[in-house]
This record gives structure tokens, C-alpha cells and sequence, in this order.
């Protein structure tokens, strides 16, 4: 079975590969030298008609099978999925330009361990018991689908985003309608091949390879679509949170992070030094978690920025596709210049120590002049005002800034509209349990920053978004609960009445 071929076009409706009737062909392009990698014709609003009509014909079914007939399916997903992880680590890295090396050792394995995780999770939803609450009656929950969920994905990991927006819907027995970003859909659709492969019945999973803009759009606004789980931008999250209202959808928002990075005086200062290169760099800092403003205690300020800059300047970057290659280009040029305007007004009110440019040759002496790379760059002496220190750079950028009283840094890491993420580093136990209460972020690291696991929630606080991906918490956020109530008495005239009018027949 071949996962990567996709010549039939990047819909995937009803079980089946079709071409976009949308106007444009587009190119989805290999960034490290620009080279078009598929072109794809996107969908039309009719072809996202055309899969949310798949989806609610599938809705019936899917629904009613059991828990262990979904956890079967998933857990055949996974064998697939394992089968062709070289395939789709080579897609991945080639749709979105993130080295080979992390494609390997963590989109795909960290999508397969979801896909193991949620075929165990579907069999364990859970409600309170069923008992009698009221002397008189017998209540208790059903957990159900919610219907057709309409699911929209960023860039960064595709896959991975692909796999946190399906596995919870359709283990908790809802249809999916995903779009993913349209500069990266080949991996999306090799994973709904792929549901397709382990029995997972035609309709359940459809991908429409779209613009945000119209095939977005008229996905969220769709009256067929039941809830709407996003994961990009706060400005875009904002507004399909809009759209979603106005239809009254259930709304899962996974938005915009600015992680704070927060370096204590009695900190392990290499490990801290080592946390941050590989919590800023990882993905090219196109990680919605990524270390973006280090804030260091005085003490250690001087020393942290000296060890980061030399770390910056030991990183290979290169061709993605060398195992060697520690930092591919960027997503896009257009991403590229977007980072890069950013450091150059940073210029004019910071410190840009190392960095700040666009690598011509990579590692190995190869010309990296054809495609969006950016040198890992660090700056200092930014206000915490600033652009750099306030806004998403989204790219391979550290800011560091010094703080004196704990009191001091920890206000400073909760000052900005991000609550996504935040990691402290100390090894004092009375620090970092203070950190970690006061840290405004959906996750707070201890003396790490990055990793995650499938078993834990990922999620904002504030303008990060709301809603938990992975985890048991995530399928439970696809599922409403209904109260059922039964009557034990077999009372015609019930006491209760009373409070509502005087029948002939009762006391009043
Ligand atoms: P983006 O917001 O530009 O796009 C995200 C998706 O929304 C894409 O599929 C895009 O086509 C679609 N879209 C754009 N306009 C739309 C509209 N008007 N209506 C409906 N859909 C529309 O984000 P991006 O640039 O692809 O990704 C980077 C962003 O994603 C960063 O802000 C990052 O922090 C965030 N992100 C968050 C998480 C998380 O878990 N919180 C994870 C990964 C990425």
C-alpha cells in the first residue's frame, strides 16, 4: 500500500483521494530550496459540502460501534502507521522543511504513541455511577458524540496535528472533517489513507486541502458541522471562534504561545543553557511551546547569555533531509522574511548578539541560498514591552532578559497575552513549587521545557486558547453528557406537582 501517492488529488472524501475543484493550482513547496513538492488543486466551498456530507452519513455508525470495535480500528492504525514511519517522516520533512532527524524521532513516533493511546482511551469514557440522586428516581450519564466535528490545523506539525485533532474525535465516536494548512496537507491525507487502510469505515475521516479564507470558513460556518476544534493563530482563532458562535458550535481553541523561560540563581546553569537552545530551536522555534523570552536572575544573566551564544553557533543547519542537520529552513519565505522583519526592528531598541541573518552555506559547505533559512539568533537588552518580547516570532529567535526577585521574574513571565506554556528552572523545591502555582500556562516545566506525553493535556490559559489536546481530557471535551432520568415510583399524581398546580386529587 502506498501512502505517499497523491496524484489522485489532496481531498480525501468519503474514503477516497479526489482532486479540489478550486480555481487554483498550488504548489505545496520544499522550503530548503523551493522546490514544488506536489502541486495540489485546493477545495472549493462544494468540496467541503462534499465532506461534511461524508461525515454525517458516517455519523450514524461510527457512533454506535462499540468502544472495542474503535479501539480495534485505532490500535490497526497504529500498525500502520509504524509501517510506513520512514514515509511519512520523509513527507513531513520535505512539506515543511524541519530536519529529518525530529521527523524520525518525534512526529512520527510521538503520532503513532497517540494513535496506541487513544485506542486504549476509547474504551474508558467515564460518568459519575448511575444511582438515585432523588429518592424517586434513577439517573444516569451518557457520554455521547457530538456529531461532525470541523477541524482546522496549522502548519508546524502536521502530522501530529492531524493525529491530536482525529484520534479524540472519532475514538469518542464522532466524524471528522479536517483541513489542514495548505501549505502542508501531505501528510494529513497519508494519515486519512491510512485510517481508510485499518478499517476505519469511508466518511469517518475526510480531508479538504484548502484556503483559510473560503474552504476555512465555510467549514466552521457549515450548519452540518456540530463543533469546531482549531489550532493556529489567536488572530485567526478569534475569528472562527466568531463563526462558531454565531452557529452556536462547541469551540476547541489551541492558539498562539510565547513560553517564558525562567532561570533561578541556584539553577543548574548548563542544563538551563542546554534547555533553552533545545527548547528555542526545536522545529526551527516554530513550536507553539517554544522557550521565546529567558528571563535570568542577575547572578547567572552573563554567564547564561555567553553559554547560549556559543551553543547558537555549534548548530548545523542544512539540507532537512541530512541526518547530521540540526536546523532546516523555515516553513515558508514568506515566514522567513515575516522572522526576519522582526529581528530588524529589534535592531533599532536591542541587542542582537549572535544570529540575525540568512545562512548562504550550511553546515557541510553546502549553498543554502535557495531556500528560507534563518540563523539561530539571540537577543538582549529588548524592554518587555518590546515587539520581540511581547508578540509570536514563531521562529529560531531567543530573547533574554535579566530579573532580581523571584517575585520580580515571575510577574514579568506572566506579562504578555500568552498562557500556553512556561518552564522553571531552580532546584530549590520552595521555588518551583511557588513557580509552578503562580506560572500562568496550561503546562509548567521543572527544570525541562518541551517534552510532552500522550497520557498529559496540552492547552492554553488566556489568549492561548482553551480546550486540552491529548489525553483523556481531550476526549472528553468531544464528547457532551447526557442526563438521564427515570421515574422508580409509578406515581400517577407525584408529590412534586404540587409546586406547580393543585390537582383535584393531592392535599391542596
Ligand atoms: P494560522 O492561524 O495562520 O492558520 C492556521 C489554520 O487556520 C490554517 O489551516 C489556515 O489555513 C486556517 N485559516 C486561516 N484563516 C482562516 C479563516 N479566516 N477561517 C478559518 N481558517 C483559517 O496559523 P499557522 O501560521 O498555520 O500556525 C502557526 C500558529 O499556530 C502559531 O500561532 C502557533 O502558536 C499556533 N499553534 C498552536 C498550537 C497549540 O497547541 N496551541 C500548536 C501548534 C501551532
Amino acid at each position: 500500500m502506498e501512502l505517499s501517492n497523491f496524484a489522485d488529488g489532496a481531498q480525501y472524501i468519503a474514503g477516497r483521494a479526489r482532486a479540489g475543484t478550486g480555481t487554483e493550482p498550488f504548489d505545496v513547496v520544499n522550503p530548503a530550496d523551493g522546490s514544488t513538492v506536489q502541486q495540489v488543486r485546493l477545495a472549493s466551498t462544494g468540496d467541503v459540502d462534499a465532506a461534511v456530507a461524508a461525515a454525517t452519513a458516517a455519523l450514524p455508525e461510527w457512533s454506535r460501534a462499540t468502544p472495542g470495535a474503535r479501539s480495534e480500528a485505532l490500535l490497526r492504525l497504529s500498525t500502520i502507521l509504524t509501517e510506513h514511519a520512514a514515509d511519512f517522516a520523509a513527507v513531513e520533512s520535505a512539506q515543511t522543511g524541519k530536519p529529518i532527524r525530529l521527523a524520525t524521532e518525534f512526529d512520527v513516533p510521538g503520532t503513532i504513541d497517540n494513535t496506541a493511546f487513544f485506542a486504549g482511551a476509547a474504551r474508558n469514557l467515564e460518568g459519575k455511577a448511575a444511582g438515585e440522586y432523588s429518592a424517586d428516581h434513577t439517573s444516569y450519564v451518557r457520554r455521547e458524540a457530538i456529531g461532525v466535528i470541523g477541524s482546522i490545523a496549522p502548519w508546524n506539525y502536521p502530522l501530529q496535528m492531524a493525529a491530536w485533532k482525529v484520534l479524540p474525535a472519532i475514538a469518542a465516536g464522532n466524524t471528522i472533517v479536517l483541513k489542514p494548512a495548505e501549505l502542508t496537507p501531505l501528510t494529513s491525507l497519508m494519515f486519512a489513507r491510512a485510517c481508510t487502510a485499518a478499517g476505519i469505515p469511508d466518511g469517518v475521516v475526510n480531508v479538504v486541502t484548502g484556503a483559510g479564507r473560503d474552504a476555512g470558513e465555510h467549514l466552521v460556518s457549515h450548519p452540518g458541522v456540530a463543533m469546531v476544534s482549531f489550532t493556529g493563530s489567536t488572530g485567526v482563532g478569534k475569528r472562527v471562534a466568531e463563526l462558531a458562535t454565531a452557529g452556536v458550535k462547541r469551540t476547541h481553541l489551541e492558539l498562539g504561545g510565547k513560553a517564558p523561560f525562567v532561570v533561578f540563581d541556584d539553577a543548574d546553569l548548563t542544563a538551563a543553557v542546554h534547555g533553552a537552545v533545545a527548547g528555542s530551536l526545536i522545529n526551527g522555534g516554530q513550536d507553539c511551546t517554544a522557550a521565546t523570552r529567558a528571563y535570568v536572575q542577575r547572578p547567572l544573566f552573563e554567564a547564561f547569555v555567553a553559554g547560549v551564544a556559543e551553543l547558537f553557533g555549534r548548530i548545523r543547519t542544512g539540507d532537512p533531509a541530512d541526518p547530521a542537520t540540526d536546523l532546516g529552513p523555515l516553513v515558508s519565505f514568506a515566514h522567513r522574511d515575516r522572522v526576519a522583519g522582526f529581528v530588524e526592528r529589534a535592531r533599532g531598541y536591542a541587542t542582537v548578539v549572535t544570529g540575525g541573518e540568512r545562512p548562504v552555506l550550511g553546515h557541510d559547505g553546502s549553498d543554502l541560498s535557495r531556500g528560507a533559512y534563518y540563523a539561530p539568533t539571540l537577543i538582549t537588552g529588548a524592554d518587555q514591552r518590546s515587539e520581540v518580547v511581547q508578540g509570536e516570532i514563531f521562529g529560531p529567535v531567543l530573547v533574554v532578559l535579566p530579573f532580581d526577585s523571584d517575585e520580580e521574574g515571575l510577574r514579568l513571565a506572566n506579562d504578555t497575552p500568552y498562557g500556553l506554556a512556561a518552564s522553571a528552572w531552580t532546584r530549590d523545591v520552595h521555588r518551583s513549587l511557588r513557580a509552578t502555582r503562580e506560572l500562568a500556562a496550561g503546562c509548567v516545566w521543572v527544570n525541562d521545557h518541551i517534552p510532552i506525553i500522550s497520557e498529559m493535556p496540552h492547552g492554553g490559559y488566556k489568549a492561548s486558547g482553551y480546550g486540552k489536546d491529548m489525553s483523556q481530557y481531550s476526549l472528553d471535551e468531544y464528547t457532551q453528557v447526557k442526563h438521564v432520568m427515570f421515574d422508580t415510583t409509578a406515581v400517577a399524581r407525584k408529590e412534586w406537582h404540587r409546586t406547580v398546580f393543585g390537582d383535584p386529587g393531592s392535599a391542596l
